[in-house]
């Protein structure tokens, strides 16, 4: 453990930061959700985005699982903000650990690309993630850490243009630290 709180980086003109804190404060135009399948909220991260965001944000996803169902893992669908600073609510689903034979790291790198393709779609510049699956759904740490700085880091060098700033927002030191290192191998290995 090292104490640093914040750390940051450019990739392809694209601010990449690392920050410890609470992800429903941050501002950027889109926060992304780690939900569960049936969008109907829950614990950890997901209760602390329904609670801050407000009612309009679950009446939204209950109305996207009446349309098209409960969203597998891997796959996003987007929201307003409700009450938060963040214009806009990007909600995934990251895999549940299983041991890791049953493709979880593929679905990790998917929930990381497919929220910076939508956001991407929706011509939104600024995005912060948490750190996907690895509470509840129990994804060791420093390995999810290195999924999502490489599938970041490689889908903004491969998608240049409309975003300018991807932060993620860690809820503890020893998460923190696991993506500093993650970073600093992603960005060696670009
Ligand atoms: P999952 O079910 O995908 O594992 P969790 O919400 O249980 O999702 O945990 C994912 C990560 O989000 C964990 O590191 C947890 O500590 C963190 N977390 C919980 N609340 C917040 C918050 N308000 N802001 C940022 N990260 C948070």
């Amino acid at each position: 453990m090292n104490g640093a709180t914040t750390h940051e980086t450019i990739i392809n003109d694209v601010k990449l930061s690392l920050k410890l804190g609470d992800i429903t404060r941050h501002g950027t135009e889109a926060i992304v959700n780690a939900a569960n399948s049936n969008l109907m909220g829950g614990g950890g991260v997901d209760g602390a985005i329904h609670r801050a965001g407000g009612p309009a944000i679950l009446e939204e996803c209950r109305q996207i699982v009446a349309r098209q169902g409960r969203l597998p893992a891997g796959k996003t669908v987007i929201t307003s903000g409700g009450n938060l600073k963040a214009r806009f609510v990007i909600h995934t689903v990251g895999p549940v650990w299983y041991g890791g034979k049953n493709n979880e790291p593929d679905l990790l790198a998917s929930a990381y690309r497919e929220s910076l393709a939508l956001a991407a779609a929706h011509n939104l510049i600024s995005v912060s993630f948490p750190s996907i699956s690895t509470g509840a759904y129990g994804y060791p740490v420093d390995e999810a850490a290195g999924i999502a700085l490489n599938t970041v880091a490689l889908f903004l060098k491969q998608h240049p243009g409309t975003i300018t700033e991807v932060v993620f927002v860690l809820f503890n030191q020893a998460t923190f630290d696991s993506y500093k290192s993650a970073l600093t191998r992603a960005v060696s290995m670009l």
